[in-house]
């Protein structure tokens, strides 16, 4: 069977990547988390004090950006697909409060764009991947054979992401968990590029209800469903 591209944007916390690591494993084929290399970005920012508050010191980070080495390494424990930054696991760095409050202006920055579509263009060349984020069936691979986009209300999505940090004993209060959801959601809407918004031929999912495995279920099929026809 011909290996394709699955592209999965939508909103922050709405369980895009669940779904999508659980395919990739499930079909063999390889997965991506775009905004976990946005993450990473912004955790250098923080790491190399380049905010000062809220603002950003945009013309070091344009220096800095192309030295920056973002790539991707197996759990062996779990198979799943482990950040790193310059060699360094960050995985668990990349999740906190501090990087989602500052991750979407970092994001809306042209150069950085620009640099992490490259990357993610490369990671896709050789088909069978599944990459989630934004932009993805509009930007990064606007020729993906499938796309989906996934929406959930922002009060599940703020609930499912304040359990996920209770779980991992991360701090934040569900009215802060709330307040960043939104915020991130107006900034990936309103950006000048590559702004969030679903694609014209992408499949719409809203999971405000669904269980996990049922949205497993469902992707397994559309999958299948296109799959077939290549
Ligand atoms: O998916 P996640 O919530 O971890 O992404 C973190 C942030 O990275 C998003 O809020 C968004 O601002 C940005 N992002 C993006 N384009 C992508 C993936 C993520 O702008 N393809």
């Amino acid at each position: 069977m011909k290996k394709i591209i699955i592209a999965i944007d939508g909103f922050s916390s709405c369980g895009k990547s669940t779904m999508a690591k659980d395919l990739a494993r499930e079909i063999g084929y390889i997965y991506i988390d775009s905004g976990a290399m946005y993450r990473a970005v912004t955790l250098h920012c923080l790491e190399q004090g380049l905010f000062e508050g809220d603002a950003l010191d945009t013309e070091r980070l344009r220096a800095d950006l192309p030295g920056l080495d973002i790539s991707f390494r197996l759990n062996p424990e779990t198979g799943r697909p482990q950040t790193c930054l310059n060699g360094r696991l960050v995985e668990n760095d990349i999740r906190t409060m501090t990087v989602s409050s500052k991750v979407s202006p970092v994001a809306a920055l042209d150069f950085v764009r620009e640099a992490m579509v490259r990357l993610q263009q490369q990671m896709g060349r050789q088909k069978g991947i599944v990459m989630d984020g934004r932009d993805i069936g509009t930007t990064v691979f606007p020729q993906a054979e499938l796309k989906i986009f996934v929406t959930a209300s922002p009060e599940i999505r703020a609930r499912r992401r304040f359990d996920e940090l209770q779980a991992k004993g991360e701090p934040g209060s569900y009215e802060e968990i709330l307040h960043n959801v939104e915020e991130r959601d107006r900034i990936d809407m309103t950006r000048a590029v590559s702004p969030l918004r679903k694609a014209a031929d992408a499949i719409e999912l809203d999971n405000s209800h669904m269980t996990i495995p049922e949205q497993k279920q469902w992707l397994l099929e559309q999958f299948r469903r296109v799959a077939a026809q290549e």
